[in-house]
């Protein structure tokens, strides 16, 4: 059996543990190789790499950084078919979702490449006279990068460039569920002229996990994963002096009102609902429809999920396998559970009929109408492919439905109504909205990240915050001396 090792000093490493974790393929529901489990003293050995790797890179022109970017960029994109077999052989999404994925990584990689621009500081002169005062970024030093399972190539992503091209250098710990995109990603940068030491990936669990956020050369630590593991990386590593970002989970809803266009709204659920099966922290999983339009929308959702072909992802079907065959079963205790609360399945996703081989971790799209609020199935994050539907009396209604939520990652409305939709996004409590857009994941341009329980910290991934939060502002204030200057004076400086 093939086992994947870390990477460290841009190539592979072994380390001390004799720990490994299966990684299957989940649409064969066999294991396709083993993977390594750090221990401390691996990731010790690993942040050591990146901290001997900083000075000289913090050092390294930006010129010079941006051709790296540019050169992975470019290697990136032209190898992207590779990247999107790994995603799917061991995720399980569909091939076009892999790639997907992959453009959604690509352009923050992009972003990055404008590093020069990004990191331009402020100026301002004379601000007494004969004294200026300018503004610098620097970076922080070695930054630690815990990622999920469900986009293995998008999340690194969103961090490990900008982290990269700011000048830091990097440790990351991708999920052991599916940890070869990471390693494809750093070998990878190690191809387009990133120096040795830079990039590190130490594959793991808790035990990795728990040595970066207490290791004192890590100065800031970027994670993306479920809520309360999000809860305690934020404590842990702010409790050991770090910088920290952590995106949590997600119940995402879909309000529509009378007046949307349905086929339109309909189209949206069932992409948002089942694309990855329902594994996006941006999934719709909760749609929300006022009481007279309802009936008609839960039918063209209806009739547009006959069509999905549930299958191997590599067969061109439309949504592949689960990750694990457990995240498979609980997923399914929530639909087992139906009947029990008073909630109506409207398509039954538990025996699908499937273009795969008959171990894969399968479930099809599931529909469940009138879900009561107070139902685990609205309650918790299912992570899978179904979407509940909540009726309500009103645009009022449903907007305070939302704002009730725990989570606040992303939500949408649907609407033709100018005026609601503008209300829509001024009242809900909701850190990412979509009018007419069930998925509104913010350009790389743009900074990615939701509120509530889905998120701690206070600087957001990639994007503006992105450059802030891999940044450390350095305040400078300069006098050259002129003719003029003289006395002494032990007051507080102030400006004349
Ligand atoms: P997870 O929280 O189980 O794992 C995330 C990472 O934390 C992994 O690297 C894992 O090894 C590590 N980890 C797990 N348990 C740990 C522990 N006890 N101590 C320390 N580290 C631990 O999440 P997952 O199942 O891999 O991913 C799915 C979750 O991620 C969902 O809740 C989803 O909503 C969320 N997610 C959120 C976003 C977002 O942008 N907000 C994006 C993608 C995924």
């Amino acid at each position: 059996m093939t086992i994947l090792n870390h990477w460290v000093s841009g190539r592979p490493f072994e380390g001390e543990s004799t720990r490994t974790a299966p990684v299957f393929n989940p649409a064969l529901g066999t294991t396709s190789k083993e993977v390594r489990m750090a221990t401390a003293g691996d990731v010790s050995d690993a942040v050591a790499s990146a901290q001997a790797a900083f000075p000289a890179w913090a050092e390294t022109s930006l010129a010079k950084r941006q051709a790296i970017l540019f050169n992975y960029r470019e290697l990136l994109n032209a190898r992207r078919d590779e990247l999107a077999q790994i995603l799917t052989s061991e995720h399980g999404k569909v091939l076009s979702d892999a790639h997907g994925e992959i453009s959604r990584g690509l352009e923050v990689v992009e972003f990055a490449v404008g590093i020069p621009h990004l990191l331009k500081g402020e100026y301002s002169e004379n601000v007494s006279t004969g004294v200026d005062v300018y503004t610098t970024r620097e970076p922080l030093g070695v930054v630690g990068i815990i990622s999920p399972f469900n986009f293995p190539a998008m999340v690194p992503l969103w961090y490990f460039p900008l982290a990269i091209a700011a000048g830091n250098t990097v440790v990351l710990k991708p999920s052991e569920k599916d940890p070869s995109a990471s390693d494809w990603l750093a070998r990878l940068f190690t191809e387009a002229g990133l120096p040795e030491g830079v990039l590190n990936v130490v594959h793991g669990d808790k035990v990795a996990v728990d040595a970066i956020l207490e290791h004192p050369d890590v100065k800031a630590i970027s994670f993306v994963g479920s809520t309360p593991i999000a809860k305690y990386i934020y404590e842990t590593a702010a409790k050991h002096g770090k910088r920290v970002q952590a995106l949590g989970g997600a119940k995402n809803h879909m309000l529509v009102l009378p007046d949307a266009d349905l086929d339109l709204a309909a189209d949206a659920a069932v992409n948002a609902g089942f694309g990855s099966a329902g594994e996006r922290c941006m999934a719709i999983s909760a749609l929300i429809a006022v009481d007279t339009i309802a009936d008609e929308l839960i039918a063209k959702i209806g009739e547009r999920m006959k069509g999905l072909r549930t299958g191997d992802g590599m067969r061109g079907t439309d949504m592949g396998p689960l990750i694990t065959r457990e995240h498979r079963d609980k997923v399914k205790s929530y639909i087992d559970s139906v009947n029990g609360d008073g909630a109506e399945l409207v398509v039954d996703g538990r025996d699908p009929e499937v273009d795969g081989e008959p171990d894969g971790f399968w479930l099809g799209p599931t529909l469940i109408d009138k879900v009561p609020a107070t139902s685990k199935i609205y309650q918790d994050e299912i992570f899978g492919p179904v979407l509940s539907v909540l009726r309500v009396g009103s645009f009022e209604e449903g907007v305070e439905l939302i704002n009730s939520s725990p989570y606040g990652n992303g939500t949408a409305i649907f609407t033709n109504d100018g005026g609601a939709a503008r209300r829509f996004q001024r009242e809900v409590s909701v850190g990412m909205v979509g009018i007419n857009v069930p998925i509104p994941v913010p350009v790389a341009y743009h900074s990615f990240g939701g509120w509530k329980a889905s998120f701690f910290g206070d600087t957001k991934a990639y994007g503006p915050d992105g450059v802030r939060f891999f940044t450390q502002e350095k305040a400078v204030t300069r006098r050259w001396l002129d003719p003029s200057h003289g006395g002494i004076n032990l007051g507080f400086p102030e400006h004349n």
